[in-house]
Formats: structure tokens, C-alpha cells, sequence
């Protein structure tokens, strides 16, 4: 296997991996959408709200707001924590929120207890209160994964294609396949020759292939190599959310060896 990176941002990951099968690929997008932990805040009390959004509203709002924390790593999932899920400061983090209109209230409103936990973006907008009116809420946010609710779903936009195989023989340079291509894919080099710009920007449309009338150019996928692409809601930079999915896939892969090693 063999990993090379296309492109990094806090966001978003590009990335090639070669030697693999599809299902391993697959494995890993799957692990970035619905293995990784991440907070969402998880229960609300409303003691009051007169603003125009019923109760309901407020709270699927709430639910979505990426939230981001200096070091996941001090919280557990309910589930794994040494209070046995009942609720403690080791997998619930407190917030309060309350706001008088006339405001627009914003996500970077919300004041969870640990001065380490924020929303990950400040001004996603909840509500717009007219004057006088009132929103007071308390609740908590927990840590689970996407498998759970998609509001725990770190990876968002989480896909892979197969990395394409370009290849020209018997070209004339009459430039068809460079006008037809979407992608912007084929150019002219200063020799007037076809050139590829940029193999990882090819959708494997045809549209180039089907365009030659001297069938000088071929289009096909590689079987073993992948272009992935992840995106994070922001509440885990894209980096650490494929090395957690990663992670998450070794200790499912241990735990079975050590199932099978138990009863042989
Ligand atoms: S359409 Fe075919 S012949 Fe024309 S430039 Fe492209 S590959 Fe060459
Ligand atoms: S297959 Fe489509 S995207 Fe790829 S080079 Fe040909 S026309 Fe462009
Ligand atoms: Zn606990």
C-alpha cells in the first residue's frame, strides 16, 4: 500500500492510495463517516423560548452545529465511561445559551463549561429574535459517532474514485479531445502535442475517447488505486479524521484477530 498526498487543508484531504482493493478503500470512507467520535450536543432543556422557531427547531439547530475541542481525547462515549453512562464531566460537556432580541443569535453564542470546547465555526446563525424576545437553554453535548446519529457524522462529503489510465498513440493533434474535455483534463503543449494536466481531475466521462476518430486516445481505471477525498464538518481537521478512521479500522481488525486466535 502506498499513500500520497494531492491536497491538505483544515478541512479536506485529497489523497492517493495505491496496492489496495476497492473494499479497502470503501472500508476506510466508511470508517471517516460513521466510526470516528465527535461531539454533538445531545440533550436540551428549553426554560424559555418566545422567539418565532418552535422548540423542535431550536434543537435539530443546535444538534448540527459542528462543535470542536482543544484535545478529544480527556472525553469518552457514554458507553466506554467510568460512570457507566449515567452522566459526568468525562463524557458530558455543559453549555448554556441565552440571548434577549433584538439579536441574531450565532452558534459562537453557546458557552459550553470547558473553556476548550467551541463551535467550530462562530457564526452559523440559530435564530433571529425580535425585541423582547427570550431564549434561555442549558443541555449538554456528548462524544458518539456517525453510526449513531448523523449529527456524530465527523466525514461529510467522504468519497473515492479510481485513478485513471491515459493513454495517446496515433494522435494527429487535431485538439477534439482537449475542446470536449469538461474537466479541463487534455491540453496543447507548445508543440501542438496532447498533453495530460492533471490526471486526478479526470471523471472517466469517455467524452475524450468517444470524441477521437482515430482512436488514439484510451480512458480506463486502475483497478488497485484510488483518489480519496474527505471532508470534515469542521469539528475535526480532515487530517486527523482519516488518521482516526485509520485507528478505528485497526482496532476492529485486532479485536477480530483476537476472536479467532481465542477459539482456535
Ligand atoms: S481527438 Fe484523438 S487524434 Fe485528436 S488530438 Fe485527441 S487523441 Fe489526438
Ligand atoms: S475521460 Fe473525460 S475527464 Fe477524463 S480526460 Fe477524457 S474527457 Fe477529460
Ligand atoms: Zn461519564
Amino acid at each position: 500500500m502506498n499513500v500520497e498526498l494531492i491536497e491538505l487543508r483544515d478541512d479536506r484531504v485529497r489523497f492517493l492510495l495505491t496496492g489496495v482493493t476497492p473494499a479497502f478503500a470503501n472500508a476506510i470512507r466508511r470508517s471517516c463517516i460513521a466510526e470516528v467520535p465527535k461531539l454533538a450536543i445531545d440533550e436540551i432543556s428549553i426554560y424559555e423560548n418566545t422567539s418565532v422557531l418552535f422548540d423542535e427547531q431550536i434543537a435539530l439547530r443546535l444538534g448540527l452545529v459542528p462543535i470542536r475541542a482543544d484535545d478529544l481525547s480527556v472525553y469518552s462515549t457514554p458507553d466506554e465511561c467510568q460512570c457507566g453512562g449515567i452522566g459526568c464531566p468525562g463524557c458530558r460537556i455543559d453549555f448554556m445559551l441565552t440571548a434577549e432580541g433584538p439579536a441574531t443569535v450565532h452558534s459562537r453564542d453557546i458557552k459550553f463549561s470547558d473553556p476548550s470546547v467551541r463551535a467550530a465555526f462562530d457564526n452559523i446563525p440559530l435564530v433571529v429574535l425580535g425585541e423582547g424576545e427570550k431564549l434561555v437553554i442549558e443541555g449538554f453535548a456528548t462524544l458518539r459517532t456517525g453510526k449513531e446519529h448523523a449529527k456524530w457524522q465527523a466525514g461529510t462529503l467522504c468519497g473515492y474514485k479510481n485513478l485513471p489510465s491515459i493513454e495517446i498513440s496515433g494522435c494527429n493533434n487535431c485538439g477534439r479531445c482537449v475542446k470536449v474535455c469538461p474537466r479541463g483534463v487534455l491540453v496543447l503543449d507548445e508543440n501542438d502535442s496532447i498533453k495530460v494536466r492533471d490526471i486526478t481531475e479526470c471523471s472517466l466521462c469517455r467524452l475524450c475517447v468517444e470524441e477521437c476518430d482515430q482512436r488514439a486516445i484510451s480512458v480506463v481505471p486502475l483497478e488497485d488505486a484510488f483518489i480519496m477525498s474527505i471532508e470534515s464538518d469542521g469539528s475535526i481537521n480532515a487530517k486527523d479524521l482519516v488518521r482516526m478512521a485509520a485507528e478505528e479500522l485497526k482496532k476492529k481488525a485486532l479485536a477480530l484477530q483476537d476472536t479467532l486466535a481465542s477459539i482456535s
